[in-house]
C-alpha cells in the first residue's frame, strides 16, 4: 500500500489502516471479506458510507475511532477499516481547536466574486494551505454576470493564470458550471472554500439541483447554529464525483504547512526558488543573496506579492502547532 507521502497525512498515523487491537494477518483477511466504499456524512457517533458497488449504511462509530468525511473504509461486519488519506482539510472551530473538515480532498476551488472582494492574501493562502496538503487548487471567480466579474478575472488570470485554471462562472445564469462539475469526474472530491457571501451555497445548489442549501444573507447570519452535529457532507453529483459542503464554515486554516516550505508553494515564487539562495534554511524575507528578494528587487516578483507571503508566513508562525 502507497505511504502517505506528505507530514500531513502521515500525521493521522495508520500503517495498514486505522484499526486498533488487530494483528496484520486478520486486517488482510478483513480487507478480502469487507466491501469498500467511502464515508460521505459523518453524524458524530456514526458515519454512513457509500459503497463502491452502490448502495449506502450507517456504521456506528468506536470511541475515538477518527474517521472524516471522504475516508476511504471497508466495511467489516459492524467495524470499519479506515484507509491512509491525503488531501486533509481543516478549520477552527468556535473555541479555537482544529477540526478537520474532510479528507482525500482531490481538488480544492477557491471561490472569489467581485462582490464582495476577498480580503487581502486570502487566494494565496489557499493555494499555499492546498498545494502543502497536496490537493489541486482552482481558482473560481463567481457572478461573472456582474459588471465587474469580468475585470477581475482578468485580473487574477494575469498573476494565477501560469499556475492554475481560472474559472469564470455564474451560479445565477449557470454559466461555467459545467466546467466545474468536470473537474470532479470520475469520482474525485472536492471542496469549495471562498469568503462569506462569494456565492458558494449558491453554487453547491447549482451543481447539485437537489440540494437546498439556505442562501444569503439569511445563511451568514444562521452559521452558528449549523453543523453541529454534522462534520460534513459529501454531497453526489449527476456526473460522479463528491463536493463536500462547506457552507457553514467560517474559514480553512493553514495548518501542517511549515514556514520553510511556504514559499515553495506560494503561487509566483517558483522560478526565483529554482535560482536558489545563500542560505539553506532561507525564508526569504530579508536574507543576503536571497533569490526570491533578488525577483523582487528586479521586479519580476511584484513587491505587493512578497509582502503577501511575510504576512503569511506571520500567520504560519502564529498558527505551527500540535493538532488532532
Ligand atoms: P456564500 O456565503 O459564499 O455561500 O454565498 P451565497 O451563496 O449565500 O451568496 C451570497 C449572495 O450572492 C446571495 O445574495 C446570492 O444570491 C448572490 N449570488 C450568488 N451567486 C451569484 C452569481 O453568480 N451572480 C450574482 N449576481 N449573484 C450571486
Ligand atoms: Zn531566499
Amino acid at each position: 500500500m502507497p505511504r502517505p507521502k506528505k507530514r500531513t497525512a502521515a500525521s493521522r498515523g495508520g500503517k495498514a489502516g486505522r484499526v486498533e487491537g488487530l494483528s496484520r494477518s486478520s486486517v488482510v483477511e478483513d480487507r478480502q471479506n469487507g466491501e469498500s466504499g467511502r464515508v460521505v456524512a459523518h453524524h458524530g457517533v456514526a458515519v454512513l458510507v457509500r459503497f463502491d458497488h452502490g448502495g449506502e449504511r450507517q456504521v456506528w462509530l468506536k470511541p475515538d475511532q477518527r474517521v472524516f468525511a471522504g475516508d476511504r473504509v471497508i466495511v467489516v461486519g459492524e467495524r470499519l477499516i479506515v484507509e491512509p488519506a491525503h488531501g486533509i482539510l481543516r478549520r477552527r472551530d468556535a473555541r479555537g481547536r482544529e477540526r478537520t473538515i474532510a479528507v482525500n480532498l482531490d481538488v480544492l476551488g477557491i471561490v472569489v466574486a467581485a462582490e464582495p472582494r476577498e480580503p487581502p492574501g486570502y487566494i494565496d493562502r489557499g493555494f499555499v494551505i492546498a498545494r502543502a496538503a497536496g490537493i489541486e487548487t482552482v481558482l473560481i471567480v463567481n457572478k461573472i454576470d456582474l459588471e465587474a466579474g469580468g475585470d477581475l478575472a482578468d485580473r487574477l488570470s494575469e498573476i494565477y493564470g501560469a499556475f492554475t485554471d481560472v474559472h469564470r462562472v455564474s451560479a445565477t445564469t449557470a454559466e461555467g458550471v459545467e466546467a466545474i462539475s468536470g473537474l470532479l469526474a470520475g469520482g474525485r472530491l472536492g471542496a469549495l472554500v471562498g469568503p462569506s457571501g462569494v456565492g458558494k451555497s449558491s453554487l453547491l445548489n447549482t451543481l447539485i439541483p437537489d440540494l437546498d442549501l439556505r442562501v444569503s444573507a439569511l445563511n451568514r447570519r444562521s452559521q452558528k447554529g449549523r453543523h453541529t452535529t454534522t462534520t460534513a457532507t459529501l454531497h453526489t453529483l449527476s456526473g460522479g464525483g463528491f463536493l463536500v459542503d462547506t457552507a457553514g464554515f467560517k474559514d480553512f486554516i493553514a495548518v501542517d504547512v511549515d514556514a520553510l516550505d511556504a514559499a515553495s508553494f506560494f503561487p509566483g515564487f517558483e522560478s526565483a526558488l529554482e535560482r536558489g539562495c545563500r542560505f539553506r534554511n532561507c525564508l526569504h524575507r530579508t536574507e543576503p543573496d536571497c533569490g526570491v528578494l533578488a525577483a523582487v528587487e528586479t521586479g519580476e516578483i511584484p513587491s505587493r506579492r512578497h509582502r503577501g507571503y511575510v504576512e503569511l508566513l506571520d500567520e504560519l508562525a502564529g498558527s505551527l502547532r500540535p493538532s488532532r
